[in-house]
């Protein structure tokens, strides 16, 4: 248990000051990545009927991958290489952006009345953050259940089965459904750090109560976690091998320099060489890239003492 850290959400208005409403756990100023993830985003419930929903206009990533997972409601995807995706409760939208990629994200015409769910990202490893920008849609995740719980693993392995969503280094990602009066156990790799947010719900994680808001880090060394809630509960698992690269993060972009990210807000902002891209059909201003900060940005590794 001495791993174990409540990692406190910080609001932020996605799209501007006047846009929706998300809590953000990762990078936390404690504890930047767990495994690979490195981003995490919980959205919603958000009440649509008189708003414009979530109107996220082209933007773009190099460096990553983005992970869409929706609660309620629906959320159309738009991206560069010409993909127009709209992605509902129990799909999985995985964009690569590899070299780079521009997207946008708008609650579509058609729609319900409430929107809820996780955006996260998983930074690629150097050998692979220069691949060619890809998208999936996976609308059939392995789905497991037995004492209590309910797995769809979204990324990597858990309880016996596989996602087919490609990952570039070891890690899992899982939203675990706990039901009523549980108090089970999932099988974990003891070579895996891991953390778990509650989606829905209140769970007891480790022993930990867990109430949506904060992301819940247990560390590595586990050969299991416990899981118990007793009304039922909704949770994400993240886990995977420790990322020991350091990484330069700055607005969408992972990166491993300050140069390189010069770069690349040279080529959002200039358009001039093509790297990201066009997105076609989204009614709406792209996003500007922010101005750079005054000093140099530097390299940070997974948590705050660098380990
Ligand atoms: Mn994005």
């Amino acid at each position: 248990m001495g791993d174990v850290e409540m990692l406190e959400g910080m609001p932020v208005a996605l799209g501007g000051p006047r846009g929706m409403g998300v809590v953000r756990t990762l990078p936390n100023k404690d504890r930047r990545m767990v495994g690979a993830w490195c981003f995490l985003d919980a959205f919603g419930p958000h009440e649509l009927a008189g708003t414009p929903g979530m109107r996220v206009g082209p933007h773009p990533h190099i460096g990553l991958q983005t992970v869409t997972w929706l609660l309620e409601g629906e959320v159309l995807h738009r991206d560069s290489l010409g993909n127009r995706q709209e992605i509902r409760p129990g799909q999985l939208n995985l964009m690569t952006a590899g070299r780079g990629i521009s997207h946008s994200e708008e609650t579509p015409a058609e729609h319900g009345p409430v929107l809820k769910g996780v955006q996260l990202w998983v930074a690629l490893p150097d050998r692979d953050r220069t691949t060619a920008p890809a998208f999936a849609h996976h609308a059939d995740l392995p789905v497991v259940t037995g004492d209590g719980l309910r797995v769809t693993v979204l990324m990597g392995t858990l309880a016996g089965a596989t996602s087919p969503a490609h990952c570039h280094t070891p890690l899992v990602g899982a939203e675990i459904t706990v039901a009523a009066g549980t108090d089970a156990t999932i099988r974990t790799r003891t070579d895996f750090e891991y953390a778990v947010l509650t989606l829905d719900g209140a769970a007891t994680v480790q022993g930990v109560p867990l109430e949506p808001g904060p992301l819940l880090y247990l560390g590595a060394g586990h050969h299991e976690i416990s899981l118990g809630a007793a009304a039922e509960t909704k949770v994400l698992l993240l886990g995977g091998e420790p990322f020991e690269e350091k990484l330069v993060m700055w607005w969408n972009y992972v990166a491993r320099t300050h140069e390189e990210v010069v770069a690349a807000r040279t080529s959002w902002v200039s358009g001039a060489d093509g790297r990201f891209g066009q997105v076609h059909g989204y009614d709406g201003a792209s996003i500007p890239a922010p101005p750079m900060p005054i000093t140099r940005l530097v390299s940070r590794g997974r948590s705050r003492d660098g380990s």
